[in-house]
């Protein structure tokens, strides 16, 4: 017994201390893909400015603590349910306050504003604006025009909400058909706050919009999003030649983006698929002993958890067809290749990435034998 006790104690104080760890390693990770930067952006915020619970440097702050390169500051146009205790007829000051608090620390703050209408149009986000007062108009086409002259890009938020669509199925009305065709609407959101849209993804496939995850944070986010307890807000990877606003802007309207939400990769196959690429190196192969057992090291740079289903023949030593490469570590697996081989190729099809409503991406890894 007395032993028992001393193991525990020293148990205790490890356990304490790995989650202090956990909590430091919150940043959020992703490697650049070739030819672009991977910039981790969240570009659907609120504040007390409209309907959110706090003033515009908290969130700055909780960017800076996740590791972001950009956030929009998205206050609702419309729906101002502060207006009598924080009255503001700027609808631009939340942007200017979070880009003073942001001062010379190394984020990049873009002005937006959320258009806040029924179905249809329902809410939609106009970043990269300059001037939120403008927007201020009776006629929703009118807007979306108005975003389009100042030059910023638009995004249909949450089609899936079921405030305004009770049935959680996001579909294009003609509304929407007319703004895309106009070329109006350039995005969606595929995943807001903790829902996620198959057919939000679709109509993205479809229409060549460019895919969007937003955390949507009214709220704070460590709350909503448990990240002392390792969680993590849904964000949009962007792919941009360089890390500025006119990059992030340039990216988005050639829609290179991958949403990464709860631990799923979110995107058009032609980034998500580089992006696995960048995020999984074999760093090492070498026969056990004296057997026909391949040892293959494989290191995962990301902050995905990919979860991995074997395509090929060959079965694993110590694992079965579907396996898990944990992330910021380098895994071993042990191929049983039957006889010596000084190269083969692993393929596996990544079950928690999504290029369209079920299906997932196959990725190979070629490996050279030490
Ligand atoms: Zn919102």
């Amino acid at each position: 017994m007395k032993q028992l006790l001393v193991l525990l104690l020293v148990l205790l104080p490890r356990a304490a201390h790995a989650q202090d760890t956990h909590a430091a390693e919150r940043l959020i990770e992703f490697p650049d893909i070739p030819g672009y930067l991977t910039l981790k952006c969240d570009l659907h915020l609120h504040t007390v400015f409209s309907d959110g619970s706090v003033w515009p440097n908290i969130r700055v702050q909780e960017a800076l603590r996740d590791g972001l390169d950009a956030i929009a500051i998205t206050d609702h146009l419309e729906y101002q349910p502060h207006q009598d205790d924080i009255p503001h007829p700027d609808r631009n000051r939340s942007y200017e306050i979070a880009v003073e608090a942001a001062g010379d620390q190394d984020l990049i703050i873009l002005n937006g504003s959320e258009v806040t209408r029924d179905m249809p149009p329902g809410h939609s986000n106009a970043i990269f604006i300059d001037d939120a007062n403008k927007l201020l108009q009776d006629d929703p086409v009118a807007v979306f025009r108005e975003v389009k002259r100042q030059g910023g890009f638009t995004f249909w938020n949450h089609p899936n909400w079921t405030s305004q669509k009770p049935d959680g199925v996001a579909s294009l009305t003609d509304l929407h058909r007319r703004l895309i065709r106009e070329g109006l609407l350039q995005g969606i959101e595929v995943v807001n706050n903790v829902t996620y849209s198959d057919e939000a993804l679709q109509i993205a496939l479809d229409h060549d919009l460019t895919i969007l995850g937003t955390s949507d944070i009214h709220g704070l986010i460590d709350w909503q999003y448990n990240v002392p307890y390792g969680g993590h807000r849904p964000i949009t990877l962007v792919f941009a030649t360089e890390r500025s606003a006119a990059g992030i802007q340039e990216a988005l309207q050639a829609g290179r983006t991958t949403v990464w939400f709860n631990n799923t990769l979110i995107g058009k196959e032609e980034f998500l698929v580089p992006l696995i690429r960048a995020s999984l190196t074999v760093k090492e192969a070498a026969y056990r002993g004296d057997t026909l057992v391949l040892s293959v090291w494989i290191e995962n740079t990301s902050d995905v958890a990919f979860i991995v289903d074997n395509q090929t023949d060959y079965t694993f030593h110590g694992a079965s067809d579907v396996l898990t490469i944990a992330p910021h570590q380098t895994t071993r697996l042990d191929v049983k290749t039957l006889e010596k081989k000084s190269s083969l190729t692993l393929v596996f099809d990544v079950l928690n990435a999504v290029t369209a409503p079920g299906t997932h991406p196959e990725v190979a890894l070629e490996i050279q034998v030490d």
